[in-house]
């Protein structure tokens, strides 16, 4: 029986690559592997996989009964419903620990670096399997996005590394030009609604029994939402009502400047003005630094909140 392999709901170019090179690998080992999705793709992701040649994912949301492998995540949050009735063989990620529990033995690969495809290129490194070109340029890519080109706080030297590596397997001289790219791609808003931007990279996370969801747009400039805010404001309104959620924040990440705007919808604002010292203005603060949802966002929330 082929394996699934797929990342996080509301995939970004991470969790769609991730799902790619690791089925890839585990093909190579002799396990049949079918890279998968949860969600539709971002235009940066749709942009890797045009640029080289990457197929996209099979979209499938229920696993019950099947052999699985998860990549960039272990929140139930995150995964699949019927995730614990999947036989999950395996995680790779570069998250917190959540809370997937397995009843049998598994395959775990989780380490503090800036993303999976990371531990993925240690993963080949490990078992001596070749990069194919096209595959080594998309993980490359799906670093890039998730160190945002090395400026994240959660980028390691075991990223620059890959990086370096993965460049010279896919023959990518300028490869910060190509992260560039990337984020220019990415930064289009224009045409989009609402709820596509505040989804495009959104988590829902369980906080001490609370639901608080947490969107980010990573941009070259935050002009782009400066007639965007309303519209923004009113979608996460929406989306708090609809899923019950205590808090749905969004943060506007202008990479150039390495800084985020957050905007709050809470049931409790003083939570959050805990979480990052500051005080909010109409439901808005500039958090100077912040880059990172992961190191810099979720872990001051989630003391806040307890
Ligand atoms: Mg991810
Ligand atoms: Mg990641
Ligand atoms: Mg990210």
């Amino acid at each position: 029986m082929a394996a699934y392999v797929f990342g996080h709901t509301n995939p970004d170019s991470d969790s769609i690559i991730g799902a790619i090179s690791l089925a890839y690998l585990k093909n190579q080992l002799g396990q049949e592997c079918i890279p998968a999705r949860q969600g539709e793709i971002s235009p940066e992701t749709k942009f890797i996989l045009e640029k080289f040649g990457g197929e996209l994912p099979l979209l499938k949301t229920e696993y019950a009964g099947e052999d699985v492998y998860i990549v960039d995540h272990s929140d139930l949050a995150q995964s699949p419903k019927d995730v614990l009735e999947a036989n999950i063989l395996g995680i790779v990620d570069h998250h917190k620990l959540g809370d997937i529990t397995t009843s049998a033995p598994l395959e775990c690969w989780i380490r503090p670096v800036g993303c999976s495809n990371t531990v993925i290129k240690e993963m080949y490194d490990y078992h001596g399997i070749v990069i194919p070109k096209n595959i080594a340029g998309m993980m490359l890519c799906a670093i890039l996005s998730d160190t945002v080109i090395f400026k994240s706080p959660t980028c390691t030297k075991i990223d620059t590394k890959a990086c370096k590596e993965l460049a010279s397997i896919a023959g990518i001289e300028d490869y910060k030009a190509l992260g560039m790219e990337m984020f220019k791609v990415k930064s289009a808003v224009e045409g989009a609604s609402a709820r596509e931007l505040v989804m495009r990279d959104y988590k829902d996370f369980d906080m001490s029994g609370n639901k608080v969801g947490v969107g980010q747009l990573e941009v070259v400039d935050l002009s782009v939402f400066d007639n965007k805010k309303e519209m923004l404001f009113e979608d996460l309104k929406a989306l708090k009502a609809e899923g019950a959620r205590h808090t749905v924040m969004l943060l506007l990440t202008d990479i150039i400047e390495e800084g985020s705007q957050l905007l709050v919808v809470s049931d409790d604002e003083s939570i959050i003005e805990k979480a990052f010292e500051t005080k909010l203005q109409n439901h808005e603060a500039w958090l100077p630094k912040v880059l990172s949802r992961k190191k810099q966002v979720i872990p001051f929330l989630e003391k806040a909140f307890k």
